[in-house]
């Protein structure tokens, strides 16, 4: 449920709104997580620090893979404003550098990506983008390649395979050649191959389960690419799926299966570096969320923090509550899940 947000004018949420009255009384009670939280650490999720700034430019992408937990397709219409961009460097303009992680959707299908890419590097934050890859091949993309090495952008892609069956059955028929073909030629342009052009590939599994060991699982992959593909790439990161978006439907009747493997595999030791204690999402229409999880759930940060890009509030939002659901126990499964890998 995500109800209208009603700002006063220091940039705060109206908090005697009946609809917020029912929020706080909600938010006050704990799921099942924060209280699995609050039996091992006597507390409720805090964010430390704000190290990562991630944005969402919107849902529109030119795959529609079944794994994915925005629900991404060419169809989907959600797209960041020009005027929420500006708002975005206005606030990113007056931080020291940070890490801003780019997602979306297909980032390069945004109208004002190249624009937007361009002043936030020029602001001198460390700049990382997530693509498709197949992307890269289109008519009209082509040049992007040689664009993100111009600034320097870091490049995330997901490959959740070296096989060509599993991406297929993930990713849809042709991604897994056209991934290839485009780490061919990110490699030819230096990603992956030196230093500067860092070029990070992501697995996710395809049936429910957990990811094998990160380090073990990068070592077959670079192995298999290199021998087969003459591939290189700078490092892999697992991923959990979520119990949300398109693999929630996939899922089907094995949900309670699901959640129970990542209940019983809950581990404490991945509660420091949860992704969200250490960053912001930012969602295609400006409101804050506390990662790309809870942006597609619909779940933005709580209410005694400002939920809007317009009121952004470094001191108040880096030690703010996390908010949490159930898919939370898929960041705390086993080796932990993030954007940025497993988490121990
Ligand atoms: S997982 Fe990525 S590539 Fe696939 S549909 Fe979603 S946004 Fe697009
Ligand atoms: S889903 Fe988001 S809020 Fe929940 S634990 Fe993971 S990163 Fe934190």
């Amino acid at each position: 449920m995500f109800f209208p947000i009603q700002i006063d004018k220091k940039g705060y949420e109206i908090q005697n709104s009946e609809i917020n009255m029912m929020e706080i009384l909600e938010s006050e009670k704990k799921n099942e997580f924060e209280q699995h939280i609050f039996d091992v650490t006597h507390n409720r999720l805090q964010c430390l620090d704000l190290q990562i700034i991630q944005i969402n430019l919107g849902f529109k992408c030119n795959q529609t893979c079944e794994h994915c937990h925005v629900k991404a397709s060419p169809s989907r219409t959600e797209q960041m404003s020009w005027a929420t961009m500006e708002t975005i460097l206005s606030v990113t303009s007056k931080l020291p550098p940070v890490f801003i992680d780019i997602t979306g959707g297909a980032p390069e299908l945004h109208p004002h990506i190249k624009k937007f890419l361009r002043c936030l590097v020029e602001q001198h934050h460390r700049v990382q983008l997530r693509t498709n890859l197949t992307i890269l091949l289109e008519p009209k993309y082509k040049d992007f390649s040689k664009f993100y090495k111009e600034l320097g952008v870091e490049l995330v892609a997901s490959l959740p395979c070296y096989l060509e069956e599993n991406v297929r059955l993930q990713r849809g028929e042709g991604v897994f050649e056209k991934s290839i073909e485009a780490l061919q030629l990110l490699n030819k342009i230096g990603y992956g191959t030196t230093q500067k052009l860092p070029l990070t590939l992501v697995f996710n599994p395809l049936e429910p389960v957990l990811p094998p060991e990160q380090k073990a699982l990068e070592n077959d992959f670079r192995k298999y690419l290199a021998e087969h593909y003459n591939i290189q790439f700078t490092r892999l990161l697992t991923l959990t799926n979520m119990p949300i978006g398109r693999f929630l439907d996939v899922l089907k009747d094995k949900k309670p299966q699901y959640m129970t493997l990542l209940k019983q595999s809950f581990n404490p030791q991945t509660l420091p570096s949860l992704m969200c204690r250490h960053q912001i999402n930012i969602g295609w229409d400006g409101t804050l969320y506390d990662c790309d999880f809870n942006l597609a759930t619909c779940l933005p940060v709580t209410l005694k923090a400002p939920r809007h890009i317009q009121q952004f509030d470094q001191s108040v939002l880096s030690t703010r509550k996390i908010m949490t659901a159930g898919h939370c126990f898929g960041c705390t499964a086993g080796h932990g899940s993030s954007c940025g890998g497993a988490l121990v």
